[in-house]
């Protein structure tokens, strides 16, 4: 995710863009990692510049504007990036079920799959103009949690580690579902990687079980 240079980079996604259809289509993916990601990574390595110029040149930047673009734009394109590798195509496992330790953590917390998927849709659905629908490990806890994201606030909530994240801004869905948020969350279920998403929980955990 980075350059290796102290700038952020555009990662790849591990499918084509077109095989996540028809949950999500060609066009929009295009869309999404092409334009919007994009965009996150170049303003965020933008407002970099801008302040080691400035730090070259002995003067102040505007540190409340550069702090903020920069925590926008860096949170968006770390849960974009945790977006696209928690899916995988229908055709090759995407969907389903979840196995190893994450079913049982949800089974724990929820009572069942069914419980957390519904749980789930409904924090997703009910996000308020621009946000994210997570589910997050909380260290502290010791137990898993389904959070909000609202726009791109990533640093609202150190110490949680995403687990699973659904774009829930209506540039993830507008093209191909319109005002029908509900139906791309429905979508979503057929393209999710529980692999990904049980390997995370399993590095959250640390080894701890
Ligand atoms: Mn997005």
């Amino acid at each position: 995710m980075t350059n290796g240079k102290g700038r952020y980079s555009l990662p790849a996604l591990h499918y084509g863009y077109g095989d996540l259809a028809p949950s999500i289509s060609e066009q929009l993916l295009r869309l999404h990692h092409d334009g919007h990601h994009k965009k996150y990574v170049d303003q965020a390595n933008a407002a970099l510049e801008r302040m080691e110029k400035a730090r070259a040149g002995d003067a102040m930047p505007n540190m409340r504007c550069e702090a903020q673009a920069l925590a926008f734009n860096v949170g968006g394109h770390m849960l974009h990036s945790l977006y696209w590798d928690n899916m995988r195509p229908a055709s090759s496992g995407g969907g389903g079920r979840p196995g190893g330790m994450l079913a049982d953590v949800l089974n724990k917390e929820f009572g069942s799959f069914e419980r957390f998927q519904k749980e789930f849709t409904e924090l997703a659905n009910s996000v308020e103009s621009s946000g994210w629908a997570t589910l997050v490990w909380c260290g502290q806890l010791e137990r898993p949690l389904l959070v909000q994201i609202k726009d791109h606030d990533l640093y609202a909530i150190p110490g949680f580690k995403v687990l699973m994240a659904m774009d829930a801004w209506e540039h993830a869905y507008y093209l191909d579902y319109k005002n029908e948020k509900a139906k791309y969350t429905a979508s979503f279920w057929n393209v999710v990687n529980w692999e990904v998403i049980d390997h995370r929980l399993e590095r959250a955990l640390g080894g701890k079980r």
